[in-house]
């Protein structure tokens, strides 16, 4: 929240009194976008989120060896209040996203931040508290302005401690006397509106009053999207400063978290329009909840694999909490778009282990790098070519740059000790290539068997099969791998000859024109001659219709976006 509005949200009671009958009045109905973050709809009055102090003044002190001590004391009680909410959050919020607490107490151990800090008090002779909120502001700042979700996930992490540490310090020196967060509320349900909601406040909501969440900053890979969904709750992000003013303090609200909208001051006919919709989604909810843990099956019992599709570390908790079996596709190359130079073997390797160490034994396929077409980052400093799509990327870029390969294959070898990998490897249009890049791994896996390092020989190959070409010859590519798993999104721009990127071509892109399906059943049935599974990865797997035929076809796995595992579960579980 930008102090300006911190001022205009923080409960003086002329400003309240003005948007009490301001609500009163009969307002009309007006609407506003934001980011959708969590599904869900929800009712409620809008009440501002308030924080006593979000800038600590900055006065001068005498001693800065005992105010670091002064601030070591509440880093310390702010680690131990984050243990004690990890606990308390586990049946919450489960075990996976718990964890994010436990990254607190490791960030408030974080020698760069605490040493930060320690250097401002030192250097300047400033209080602990203006120290600890400028090093935060900082961080903050870093984090949000570097090129990778994840990352900017990270901003309202660093904010959540350090106004922890800063909620101690002031209710130690008795500058405040309780917990700094409230809003206001007289047991009706509440629509909590803020600047950007901290993980441990958001996990700290009852939501039998708080019944959604709106923003004005904020991001979807944030811990405090994730927490959301979990819990279920309702949530609209990034509505701007301009958008969710102070004076929206009292309003009756409804918000649709899957669409982004906020209805301030709904009418009568929009209200019963929503509360109708509320009623079917909270069944529809409640029945693909029943799905939760169990296994992915038909109606007759035969077993599918349901898998989830990542594109970075970022993606993580959403497919744990999303309850996939595996990850059918790990994009590897947003590892390469999200860096400013080629990514190290051991930078590589930590994200690998990282992967396989959380899934915990399941199942992860890890496509090795796939950049070329629309996928490119300056430091490869490709030539421009006329039809790139079709042009030097994928496989055919890693075979022309062997040592490029090789790096990206040792870190997978590496980490395929810490779980089940898969190496997938993309744009396959070849025998030729499959042997080549066979040779390629088996160099890798001598080389690091001569270094002594361990590798595991359970990690299984296969190939995406997203060109008509290597579908067409299925059934001698299939006895060189371990698996297949069908790219319909190339699959269908390539059979089809409509490019994928161009939106006015949507019309003719069909994954279900039979020359796709009969490439599709073709494959399937080559895999199976040769004893290996099958799988699905485009995104038309996450159409019902479609996965319904996959299954019928034979197919043995499914991989798709995490939000549609409870719902595809559910379809598969009506297949015959
Ligand atoms: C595909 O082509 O279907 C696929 C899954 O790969 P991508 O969308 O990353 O090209
Ligand atoms: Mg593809």
């Amino acid at each position: 929240m930008s102090a300006q509005q911190s001022k205009k949200a923080s409960g003086q009671s002329a400003g309240r009194k003005t948007s009490k009958s301001a609500a009163k009045a009969a307002a009309s109905e007006r609407k506003l976008r934001g980011t959708p973050a969590s599904r869900g709809i929800a009712f409620g009055r809008i009440r501002f989120l308030k924080r006593i102090s979000s800038s600590p003044d900055r006065s001068s002190i005498r001693d800065p060896a005992a105010e670091i001590d002064r601030f070591e004391k509440a880093r310390v009680h702010a680690i131990s209040q984050l243990a004690a909410l990890y606990e308390a959050s586990l049946e919450k919020i489960g075990e996976q996203n718990a964890v994010v607490f436990q990254i607190h107490q490791m960030m408030l151990e974080d020698p760069d931040y605490v040493n930060s800090i320690h250097d401002l008090i030192a250097k300047e002779k400033v209080n602990a508290e203006y120290a600890v909120d400028q090093v935060a502001r900082r961080f903050e700042r870093n984090f949000r302005s570097m090129d990778n979700d994840y990352m900017q996930g990270r901003a309202s992490d660093v904010v959540d401690i350090s106004r922890r540490v800063n909620e101690i310090l002031m209710m130690h020196s008795g500058a405040i006397k309780s917990k700094s967060v409230r809003y206001e509320s007289s047991g009706e349900p509440v629509i909590l509106a803020t600047d950007d909601l901290a993980p441990s406040e958001t996990v700290q909501l009852d939501p039998v009053h708080v019944t959604g969440i709106l923003t004005s900053a904020g991001s979807t890979r944030s811990h405090t999207v994730i927490f959301a969904r979990t819990m279920a709750l309702p949530a609209v992000i990034c509505l701007g400063d301009e958008n969710l003013t102070a004076d929206l303090e009292g309003h009756e609200a409804i918000i649709d978290g899957a669409t982004g909208t906020v209805i301030i001051d709904p009418d009568k006919k929009t209200a019963a329009e929503y509360r109708e919709r509320k009623r079917t989604d909270d069944t529809q909810r409640a029945h693909l909840e029943q799905f939760r843990g169990r296994e992915t099956a038909t109606r007759s019992g035969r077993r599918i694999l349901l898998y989830a599709n990542a594109g970075s570390l970022a993606d993580l908790d959403l497919i744990k909490a999303s309850d996939a079996e595996g990850i059918g596709l790990f994009r590897s190359e947003y590892i390469y778009l999200s860096s400013s130079d080629f990514p190290t073997e051991d930078y590589q390797f930590d994200i690998y282990r990282k992967v396989l160490r959380e899934m915990k034994g399941r199942r992860v396929i890890i496509r090795t790098l796939d950049i070329g077409a629309d996928k490119t980052a300056d430091y490869f400093m490709l030539k421009p070519e006329s039809n790139p799509a079709m042009g030097l990327r994928a496989v055919r870029l890693c075979l022309e740059n062997v040592p490029l390969f090789k790096t990206q294959l040792r870190a997978l070898y590496r980490a395929s000790v810490y779980g089940r990998l898969g190496i997938m490897i993309p744009m396959i249009s070849s025998v030729e290539e499959v042997k080549r890049v066979k040779e390629i791994c088996k160099e890798v896996q001598q080389t690091l068997t001569a270094q002594g390092i361990p590798w595991s020989d359970k990690v299984e190959f296969g190939i995406m099969v997203e060109t008509p070409a290597a579908a067409l010859i299925s059934d001698e590519l299939a006895p060189l791998v371990d698996f297949f798993s069908i790219g319909t999104n190339d699959l269908t721009q390539f059979t089809l000859a409509a490019d994928r990127q161009n939106a006015g071509l949507a019309p003719y892109l069909s994954a279900s024109h039979h020359a796709v399906l009969r490439l599709i059943e073709m494959t399937v049935r080559n895999a199976h001659t040769a004893k290996i599974w099958v799988g699905v990865c485009g995104e038309a797997a996450s159409d019902d219709n479609f996965t319904a035929r996959l299954v019928q076809m034979g197919v043995d796995e499914i991989s798709v976006v995490p939000s549609n595992i409870l719902r595809l579960r559910a379809a598969i579980s009506t297949i015959g």
